[in-house]
């Protein structure tokens, strides 16, 4: 099994208003193509893991890998590009342009990597939505489409630069049974037919015992 992602000893402080030791500690692995679920009481330090785990936050000590690379330390030009490459994010809310249609909003981190041509990444984007098996909603407003479509078109922003991982801060938090179910079978598929790595925050306990494995949080510690 090759290990993707290493999180090595990872400590964490917020300053203000008094010190306070968030992460203790924390060091795992996760292997290629395993799903896996990260749960904990709210407070446990699950979010401010998932930011430095996607090299969002940079104040930490302690040392993490991508793909064997080290990514601790390394200049915001470099993690910018680490992140974009190889890391998707799913966050509660999905953050897509309301202005912009969901063609468009799927296409933009690919337009950021700037690796592919126009023509390319279009058809990348149709191909990841045809995937989530929304691709007749390529040429609506992301303002116009319902709380579930959102959520599929930002998995599907997500992926499209083909990443090693894919995270998610409680991605299914906001969605209805229906629609959490769906985009947890796209996860599932994700990780078993495609050979991608998840790491999913969730408060679902049917979500996470049906994921690979469970990380549980308590008091910026992992405790199992
Ligand atoms: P979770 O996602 O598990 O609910 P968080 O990672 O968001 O927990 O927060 C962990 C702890 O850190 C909480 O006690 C929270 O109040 C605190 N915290 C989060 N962000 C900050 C910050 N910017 N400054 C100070 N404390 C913070
Ligand atoms: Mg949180």
């Amino acid at each position: 099994m090759s290990v993707v992602l290493e999180a090595k000893h990872i400590n964490k402080y917020f300053k203000k208003p008094v010190l306070f030791h968030v992460l203790k500690d924390v060091s795992f692995q996760i292997n290629k193509g395993e799903f896996v679920s990260i749960m904990g009481k709210s407070g446990s330090g699950k979010s401010t893991l998932l930011y430095i785990l996607s090299t969002m936050d940079t104040d930490y000590d302690g040392e993490l890998y991508l793909n064997n690379q080290l990514i601790t330390n390394q200049t915001r030009d470099y993690l910018s590009y680490i992140r974009n490459k190889h890391i998707g994010f799913v966050f509660q809310f999905h953050y897509l342009l309301p202005e912009f249609s969901v063609l468009e909003n799927v296409m933009l981190p690919a337009k950021k990597l700037a690796e592919k041509s126009h023509q390319e990444i279009e058809s990348k984007a149709i191909e990841k939505l045809r995937m989530l098996d929304i691709e007749n909603l390529a040429h609506k407003k992301a303002s116009q489409i319902s709380g579930g479509e959102k959520q599929r078109v930002s998995i599907a922003r997500a992926l499209i630069n083909n990443p090693t991982i894919l995270m998610g801060d409680e991605p299914t938090g906001n969605l209805d049974s229906q629609n959490s179910e769906n985009v947890f079978d796209i996860f599932k598929d994700l990780s078993e037919n495609q050979g991608l790595s998840l790491l999913v925050v969730t408060h679902d306990q049917d979500f996470a015992k049906r994921t690979n494995r469970i990380i549980s949080m308590e008091d910026g510690m992992i405790i199992t």
